[in-house]
């Protein structure tokens, strides 16, 4: 299949195209700047997968709907879309200004939505398809300093669970993960006594790596996953428990 994974750059996004490319599917890659996303592309060509890269800030309309048609005349419509490009920022409520607050929306939400909408009709069009949305566990528990950006990841899970209920039954499958800490530059930017302090109190006693959320999606946009709609899977090393 084609799979789209947005903000595939870096971190788990990277991590997530390179096991969908290892599992036979065809990658485009997408992030902010096409040197990041080449570099995914690289990895992935010399592990013997294909993909290609594309530049576009997911919240932006026209780059997102001029990077899906380029796809589809590239490869093909994406069969599956992974909306995972976003960022971190911590701040006291006090001092999150409107600004960061819209910002933070527009990447994660208006992102989400803009790239579902570019690729869904196609999807439908077929009869089939694979939506993975990449959420956080602070979408489903809060954050201290995090107002806005757990509020934005609280939104893409109700808006995995309502897009689940509308087209599930013709034919593609939504789905959220919510992960904990994962070993990224996002985390890795974090104090060493904060990490040191997060990892004493996971069950698990370790952060995850973007492998082992790149093996979740590729769960949840198999056949083996065909029973899963609008559920969001916890890959957080026991931090969350639903
Ligand atoms: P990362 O910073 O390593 O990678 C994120 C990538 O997204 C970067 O390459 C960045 O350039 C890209 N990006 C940012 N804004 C973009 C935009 N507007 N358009 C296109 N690309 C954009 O971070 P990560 O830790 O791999 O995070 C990936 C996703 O996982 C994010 O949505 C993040 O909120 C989520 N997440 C991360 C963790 C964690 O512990 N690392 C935990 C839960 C959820």
């Amino acid at each position: 299949m084609i799979a789209l994974v947005t903000g595939a750059g870096s971190g788990i996004g990277a991590a997530i195209a390179e096991r969908l490319a290892a599992d036979g599917h065809i990658v485009a890659v997408n992030d902010l700047s096409l040197a990041a996303a080449q570099a995914t592309v690289d990895a992935i060509g010399k592990a013997g997968g294909l993909a290609r890269a594309y530049a576009a800030d997911v919240s932006d309309e026209g780059q997102v709907n001029a990077m899906v048609a380029a796809i589809a005349g590239d490869l093909g419509a994406p069969d599956i879309l992974v909306n995972n490009a976003g960022f971190g920022h911590q701040a006291p409520f006090e001092q999150i200004t409107p600004e960061q607050f819209d910002r933070m929306f527009a990447v994660h939400v208006r992102g989400n939505f803009l790239c579902t909408r570019a690729c869904l009709p196609a999807m439908l069009g077929r009869g089939e398809g694979y939506i993975v949305n990449v959420a956080s566990q602070l979408g489903q528990i809060g954050g201290v300093e995090l107002v806005h950006y757990a509020g934005a990841k609280a939104a893409i899970i109700g808006m995995t669970k309502s897009l689940a209920r509308e087209v599930s039954g013709r034919g593609v499958r939504v789905n959220a993960v919510a992960p904990g800490p994962i070993n990224t530059p996002l985390v890795e930017a974090l104090s060493e006594s904060w990490q040191a302090a997060k990892r004493a109190e996971l069950p698990l006693g370790r952060f995850g790596s973007p492998a082992e959320v790149g093996g979740v999606v590729a769960f949840l946009v198999s056949p083996d996953a065909a029973l899963f709609v609008g559920q969001t899977l916890g890959p957080n090393s026991g931090d969350v428990m639903l």
